[in-house]
């Protein structure tokens, strides 16, 4: 039925979990529920005027706006947020709807003459706004990422071997990656040990000198501690292009205890990168809470990048809170926190969460080409104050 069923709902949305798998198809109920008559028919859980909800025999629950008249305006509404479709109604009663055509909605917006708004941000009614301004950028695109930040070799707890990362991010078209294995306080992850660390140093030598230009960059994922102090000695930390601080111990804890970890991580000058901010697992684990906009402001201060991690069960900083630090001119770093090389693709993920939150290449750090990252890394060095 190409031409008559789109994707729509969570999933074009980009949004990060994804319920209902949703679909408007330009036919009746009538004329669905008999093509899902099988051997085996998945259930239907729920069937009203204009949708069929149906549980797939793997669980996934798949709903189906269906309806013949209706089918360009259910295009365009269970591709947003209620309330961007409520502002959108009262701002543009006049919209004509019979000029979607499938998937592409752009001839709708120049009808009523308003910069196109991708799906991906049509959520806060405050976007209209912006796009009557004229206030939307380019949105970062996944061929906009230059490098791997926060990536774990197999000297800690990744599969692959520092050598094959590198061969696979020049592969991959990446101009550099910086590996940042676990740190020592991470036994569980065969964290590195002070004598680890300098062998893997030397060893990132001799590989620069194998594989330039392409570069390797020294890191570590420290642990912050307890009281949010990093898990290593000053003269260590120094020895690292950058630092990635991550909390991985503790996590239940009470918001006062969690911003007391937190910003003493950022405050020290050693920490470039904020990692995972809140230590959420999507669908699993809820993540400590934070106060975001006080983290974003001292990160603000204390010239430190805020990580969204990209693996899709994480997503962390979430999105929704990006605006404030694009505000606050924080950088934002777009990390895969790849255990393997099959994980430098979940940098995807990362971008779809980005979009939402309107990151552009130049506030993305990990867009950085080489030549700007080492230059971003040594001006960090030199405002340094130990
Ligand atoms: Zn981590
Ligand atoms: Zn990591």
């Amino acid at each position: 039925m190409p031409g008559n069923v789109f994707i729509t709902g969570a999933y074009k949305r980009q949004l990060e979990i994804i319920n209902e798998l949703e679909y408007v198809v330009n036919y009746s109920n009538e004329l669905v529920k008999p093509k899902f008559l099988s051997a085996n028919p998945p259930e239907l859980l729920e069937e009203k005027h204009g949708s069929l909800l149906y549980k797939l025999m793997n669980g996934l629950r798949l709903r189906l706006h269906t309806g013949i008249n209706d089918f360009n305006k259910n295009l365009f509404r269970t591709a947003a947020s209620d309330e961007f479709i409520q502002a959108f109604d009262e701002k543009f009663p006049e919209a004509d709807f019979s000029r979607i055509n499938g998937n592409d909605d752009k001839p709708l917006f120049e009808s009523i003459g308003l910069n196109f708004i991708p799906c991906c941000l049509r959520e806060s009614p405050s976007i209209i706004e912006k796009a009557i301004q004229q206030e939307l950028p380019a949105l970062i695109e996944t061929g906009d990422i230059k490098s791997i930040i926060h990536s774990h070799s197999d000297w800690s707890d990744g599969s692959n071997t520092l050598e094959v990362m590198a061969q696979a991010a020049i592969e991959k078209g990446f101009e550099y990656l910086v590996i940042s294995d676990h740190s020592k306080s991470a036994f569980y992850a065969s964290g590195l040990s002070e004598e680890r660390i300098k062998e893997q140093h030397r060893y990132i030598d001799e590989l620069n000198n194998k594989l330039a230009p392409f570069k390797i960059f020294k890191s570590i994922e420290s642990d912050i501690l307890n009281d949010g102090s990093l898990d290593y000695s000053n003269a260590i930390l120094s020895t690292f292009d950058l630092v990635i601080a991550s909390v991985h111990s503790n996590l239940k804890m009470q918001e006062e205890k969690a911003m007391m970890r937190l910003i003493n991580a950022i405050e020290n000058p050693y920490t470039t990168i904020l990692g995972h901010m809140t230590g959420r697992l999507l669908l699993s684990r809820k993540g400590y809470p934070v106060d975001h906009k006080k983290i974003i402001d001292a990160c603000a201060a204390n010239n430190v990048v805020i990580e969204l991690n990209a693996h899709p069960s994480r997503l962390d900083i979430d999105w929704r809170y990006i605006d404030y630090a694009l505000e606050k001119n924080v950088l934002i770093s777009i990390d895969p926190d790849a255990h393997s090389i099959e994980g430098f693709d979940d940098i995807h993920y990362g971008v779809l969460a980005a979009q939402k939150a309107m990151v552009t290449k130049a506030n993305n750090l990990s867009s950085f080409s080489l030549q700007e990252f080492e230059s971003f890394l040594a001006k960090k060095k030199s405002s340094r104050k130990v």
